[in-house]
């Protein structure tokens, strides 16, 4: 496992596991889109997430995670734990999970975050992410725009802090928002483009030694809402429906709230609004909580700490998640 972020190839060839006896961790879904593109996969031990802390590791001498974020988290630790090197070959490029050098835990009504370094190498293939849906590849912009509200907090609690980190990551998400018309449909450039973001955000968040540019209001209150969805959600697009109700807590600006919603129009289907994954009422009551929560669990980076929520505030970002963008 690395300190820094991992090498990353893009291959044509499909992905071999010859070699070294692996651990692979994946979910049905991945195992069966990366077998379609051709990756043989039988040879080795095979574990879903679920099962992966407790896996049989006698003889591996690889973790590989092929999968999305939880897969790619699951094997993450279970790498480290074990002292074995990981490769990752993502299905889906939902998420800055195969770039991070933590994995995500949930504990109780929280996430945390393990520090186990990065994947030794991820392995991207043309052939095995053609296999997922367009628009969960695009739901890793969720965790790339969450870089306006993040910095937004960050600005906020610390108002005189080094920006240095903070605009270049604010300048990642105007890269994207320039970029709409490479990801309006399938293909090699937006997927290389979305890696590269994902993967200069981490970057940045490492260079920083903290996550404030990447995860603020809008991931403390994904984390909140999270066990109450009726159906679980993409990250990434549980993230985008909750960015407008952010929109209103930090007072977007006109110009940057249009920006959202013109770039997120070209991208039908990408953000819900949230009034499909949630009813307003439940999201009220949630966000009512929300700054005590965050504070309970010393999420820090929101300006939450120190706002109190008029019932006024609280039904302009009720309305926000209702309209989405
Ligand atoms: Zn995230």
């Amino acid at each position: 496992m690395r300190a820094t972020t991992p090498e990353v190839t893009w291959t044509t060839a499909v992905p071999s596991l010859l070699g070294a006896t692996a651990l692979v961790v994946t979910s049905p879904q991945a195992r069966t889109a990366a077998e379609t593109a051709g990756m043989r996969l039988g040879t080795h031990r095979i574990t879903n997430v679920a099962g992966a802390s407790t896996a049989d590791l006698s003889g591996v001498q690889q973790v590989v995670a092929v999968g999305g974020g939880a897969v790619t988290d699951a094997a993450k630790i279970v790498a480290f734990d074990a002292g074995l090197p990981l490769t990752v070959v993502p299905t889906v490029l939902s998420t800055d999970a195969p770039f991070s050098t933590v994995a995500a835990v949930r504990r109780g009504d929280v996430v945390t975050y393990v520090d186990t370094g990065a994947a030794d190498q991820v392995q991207l293939c043309s052939q095995v992410l053609r296999h997922a849906p367009w628009v969960s590849h695009l739901y890793g912009l969720g965790d790339l725009l969450a870089i306006e509200s993040a910095t937004r907090d960050w600005r906020a609690r610390l108002p005189d802090g080094i920006s240095a980190v903070r605009e270049a990551a604010r300048a990642l998400v105007t890269t994207a928002l320039d970029q709409a018309a490479l990801w309006r449909e399938p293909s090699q450039p937006g997927c290389e483009l979305l890696v590269e973001l994902l993967r200069a955000k981490v970057a940045l968040g490492l260079t920083a030694g903290h996550p404030w540019a990447e995860e603020g209001t809008e991931h403390y209150l994904a984390y909140l809402l999270e066990p109450l969805l009726p159906r679980p959600v993409w990250h990434g697009q549980l993230l985008l429906a909750c960015l407008p109700v952010c929109a209103v807590l930090q007072d977007w600006d006109t110009r940057t709230v249009g920006s959202f919603r013109r770039f997120l129009s070209t991208l039908p289907g990408l953000a819900p609004a949230g009034v499909d994954l949630l009813p307003p009422p439940t999201l009220r009551t949630a966000l009512a909580r929300l700054p005590k929560y965050c504070r309970r669990h010393h999420l820090d980076n929101t300006l939450l700490d120190d706002a109190h929520l008029t019932n006024e505030l609280l039904q302009h970002a009720t309305d926000a998640w209702e309209r989405g963008w």
